[in-house]
């Protein structure tokens, strides 16, 4: 790859300089073309980054083939997450329904605005139940948000558009569906389907929530947006401060959409480090799922925290507990280098019984 940026050769972890494999973030560094973008825009950052949010606006409506009302850029998707629940915790009466084990925003922020939580059990293997996110909705008196990641995080799986499509083209009354598409960008497996599709067909019942955290390599700089009907946005558009995102991050996102050979790059290596991690496991016998994103979810013979603590101890950072899967791992696909030394760690520990 004549694109491989230079901060990613590998240099042997230590307690001041781990390796980082505990947040989903893209340990590649951001493209060089939005580096030098963004370092550009710092030059430029008494002034407000109107043309560019502009530009960035109507550049991911193309790529959406959404009109302009359509879309809302937001301070990373986390920040779309919040907005949604702050519109719809004005409802007199409103629930969120989500799978026990998925990303924690949806309940971080329906916390915070007191919207009522219900966790639906997961199935064998951690696979989301539909049918009962489903039954949850049905049961309730009020207006459901179902918050849906997909492929979903921790899991790394990805929950098929025939058992998910359906639901949401039935057009269940006083009903939200939140659709989560984080890490989208990495699945190849042809049983996933973006919700875009549907919001390009008119439904009005489902918002999608997109980052440019995760393939795009820039979590540290704070961009994402929604894709809704007009009525959606608006509402979301009420909770936030205007598109008024930083000069940095929108400039190093405009770059990145045409970086198509960073864009490779970055999924390439993500495939190979999981290709390393997937070959490692299989050969311990550790049990996985099938990851279609940018980590991968084992299971450990022991709680997560004391497994946690023994990788600290060898300078690597993994993933937190995720519960109720408490003797379960969630790594991050760091660069093929990380995860050739990862591998090499848990063998070593496989061999010194303490893995
Ligand atoms: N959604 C999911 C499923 C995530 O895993 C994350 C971060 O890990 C986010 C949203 C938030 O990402 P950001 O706010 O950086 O766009």
């Amino acid at each position: 790859f004549a694109q491989a940026p230079a901060n990613v050769s590998f240099i042997a972890p230590t307690a001041d300089n781990p390796i980082r494999i505990n947040f989903n973030e893209n340990a590649l560094g951001m493209s060089p073309s939005a580096q030098a973008a963004a370092r550009d825009a710092v030059a430029k950052g008494n002034r407000y980054a109107k043309a560019e949010i502009t530009q960035l606006h109507g550049k991911l409506c193309d790529m959406y083939k959404v009109p302009k009302n359509f879309l809302l850029l937001t301070d990373g998707s986390s920040e779309g997450i919040r907005a949604l629940m702050g519109a719809y915790s004005r409802l007199p009466k409103v629930q969120l329904v989500i799978p026990e084990l998925t990303y924690g925003d949806g309940e971080h922020f329906a916390n915070l605005y007191n919207v009522p939580v219900v966790k639906v059990p997961m199935l064998a293997d951690w696979k989301v139940d539909v049918a009962g996110l489903k039954k949850a909705v049905d049961g309730f008196d009020g207006f459901s948000i179902v918050y849906f990641v997909n492929p979903n995080n921790p899991t790394s799986t990805v929950t098929p558009a025939s058992e998910i499509e359906p639901w949401v083209k039935s057009k269940p009354d006083n009903t939200l569906f939140i659709a989560d598409e984080a890490y989208a960008e990495y699945v190849s497996d042809p049983k996933f389907k973006s919700m875009a599709g549907l919001i390009q067909d008119g439904l009005d019942n489902v918002v999608l929530l997109k980052t440019f955290s995760k393939l795009y390599a820039m979590a540290g700089m704070r961009v994402g947006f929604a894709v809704g009907a007009p009525s959606i946005i608006k509402m979301m558009k009420d909770q936030v401060a205007g598109e008024k995102l930083n000069y940095p991050g929108v400039t190093a996102a405009l770059v990145s959409l045409d970086d198509e050979p960073f864009q490779a790059y970055s999924r390439a290596s993500n495939l190979e480090s999981r290709k390393i991690l997937a070959s490692c496991l299989d050969k311990l016998g550790v049990k996985y799922l099938p990851s279609s994103t940018n980590f991968m979810f084992f299971e450990l013979n022991e709680p997560i925290r004391a497994f946690q603590k023994k990788m600290a101890t060898r300078n690597i950072i993994v993933g937190r507990p995720f519960p109720p899967a408490m003797n379960w791992c969630r790594i991050s696909l760091g660069t093929p280098q990380e995860m050739a030394y990862v591998a090499n760690e848990l063998t070593k520990m496989r061999s010194e019984g303490v893995f």
